[in-house]
């Protein structure tokens, strides 16, 4: 961990009721899992809406497959040969780690591409020592299986250890439901499962997930005649090209997909989109753009089937640079595995009545991580005073948006209180709380990241109206009661400010 607040930091996300585990606590936890508590799934939920919402907004549509397949799926995927990570292992205390993450902890490289010679070269070199026991390592590299496998029926079968695989199979259903057309889109949100060496980093390296991934089936020949690149080929994202990762520089400067096309950092204008879409997505979970770049697999360490690869990686406070999402141009790759492996063929006929094979465009990344970053990046501790932290999430991914208090416990108050908690509940996430002073609710609704606090007080009975109150500036208005929903519909949905409301 990069600050000091290291500890306060877990606390807070145990404390407040985001991320416990590892899971079950109470039989000692097994590595790699967690629960998320009230807050913590609210603002998940937060994360999967966003991610639906922007899919849906750029032309995919959900689905929904089995997190068990059998493993003739995973045989024809590759996943079963050579879904392995490389171990290595402490000779004193015989912990086993996963090698190349041993590397990459606290240092800004990838250690993906690195040959075996070459992660024992740098272990050697760097004295990395066991994180466990500060004891030396074997010198030598295993590798182990990431599958969870289970028996199905009598039939060997494995958890998915990705959604893209599932989201694969049923491609002719697709191509009949969306009219024979390509291009189409869809993606899956769902659980999946790795049986990671050493899962560390709380939610951001488990052992089950949830990923979210979106595939879009496109013609080859049309890779580069993609209507919705024209709209979306001037942005300018933080593109760090292999080369300049090599020289060791991260230029600040932004280009536009267009140059980036030019400069043949990218194959086409249907994967310049993907990308586009991809970091569009970061920007809609509230993450700083001064916190997101888009990093290119270096040629070596791209999957076999991947033709362009890049990641998003977010710097976080804790962690530093964190892979948070990938986007491949899968090509025909799985498609034609799978008709193989299958004897089913899955492709796809142009109107001049040739056929062809579809290429994959995947948008790989998930929710957990997300929204741990949204803890990671807006948590803050004000260390004067009582030590006051806020969750500072931008207000439209907030867990809750509003919290409702009767300044006292009187029956009078409360009364009306409740009257406006359950009528909010229709259009929003509402808290109510009544109990410990004011200052005490105001202080918990700001460390829950809620945006606004409702205060009915002795004047609401005789005026009708309440006292709202903004976590991050702490000016309070007061509001007619009859025009709360509409109030904070526009500060909440539309971005409003106090200022903006006359
Ligand atoms: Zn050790």
């Amino acid at each position: 961990m990069a600050n000091g607040n290291e500890k306060d930091f877990s606390a807070f996300v145990q404390e407040a009721g985001l991320i416990w585990g590892p899971s079950p606590e109470i039989y000692g936890g097994l590595a790699g899992f967690y629960t998320y508590g009230p807050l913590g799934k609210l603002l998940k939920n937060r994360v999967e809406n966003s991610i639906r919402k922007t899919f849906n907004e750029n032309g995919y549509r959900e689905v929904e497959g089995p997190t068990v397949l059998p493993n003739e799926v995973w045989k024809a995927s590759g996943h079963l040969d050579t879904f392995q990570d490389r171990t290595i292992k402490c000779k004193k205390c015989g912990a086993v780690f996963r090698a190349d993450k041993l590397i990459e902890e606290g240092r800004d490289i990838s250690a993906d591409a690195f040959s075996n010679k070459e992660i024992l070269d740098f272990i050697k070199k760097n004295k990395i020592k066991c994180p466990t026991c500060k004891g030396d390592f074997e010198e030598k590299i295993e590798k182990q299986s990431l599958m969870l496998g289970t028996v199905v029926g009598g039939k060997e079968a494995s958890l998915r250890p990705e959604t893209a695989t599932g989201t694969y199979l049923p491609y002719i259903r697709y191509y009949n439901y969306f009219r024979k057309r390509i291009p189409f889109g869809v993606f899956q949100i769902g659980k999946a499962y790795r049986n990671e060496i050493s899962p560390r980093q709380n939610v951001l390296r488990g052992r089950e997930f949830t990923q979210a991934e979106g595939q879009m089936f496109v013609d080859p020949k049309e890779k580069n005649n993609w209507e919705p690149y024209e709209k979306i080929k001037n942005e300018e994202l933080p593109f760090w090209s292999e080369a300049e990762q090599k020289a060791g520089k991260f230029s600040e400067k932004k280009i536009s997909v267009e140059e980036a096309l030019k400069k043949k950092l990218i194959k086409s204008q249907a994967y310049g989109w993907c990308i586009w879409l991809a970091y569009t997505q970061f920007r809609n979970f509230g993450i700083p753009q001064e916190r997101i770049r888009m990093r290119q697999h270096h040629s070596e360490e791209k999957a076999f089937y991947a033709d362009d690869a890049w990641d998003i990686e977010l710097n976080l406070n804790n962690y530093g640079w964190t892979e948070v999402c990938g986007v491949h141009d899968r090509t025909d790759y799985d498609l034609t595995q799978h008709s193989k492996a299958s004897g089913v063929k899955l492709e796809a006929v142009r109107d001049n009545g040739e056929k062809f094979i579809p290429h994959v465009l995947e948008i790989a990344f998930g929710s957990d991580r997300p929204t741990y970053s949204l803890i990671d990046l807006f948590y803050d501790k004000k260390e004067e005073g009582e030590g006051k932290t806020i969750l500072k999430v931008p207000y439209h991914m907030s867990p809750i948006d509003v919290s409702v208090f009767p300044l006292m416990k009187k029956p009078e108050l409360r009364d009306v209180a409740e009257k406006i908690a359950l009528e909010l509940e229709k259009s929003f996430v509402v808290d109510y709380d009544f109990t410990g002073s004011i200052g005490k609710r105001y202080l918990r609704s700001a460390m829950q990241g809620t945006p606004y606090a409702i205060t009915v007080d002795y004047d609401s009975l005789k005026d009708k109206s309440v006292t709202v109150r903004d976590r991050d500036t702490e000016k309070q208005i007061r509001v007619k009661i009859n025009s709360l929903t509409e109030i904070l519909w526009g500060l909440l949905k539309d971005g409003k400010k106090f200022g903006d409301l006359k």
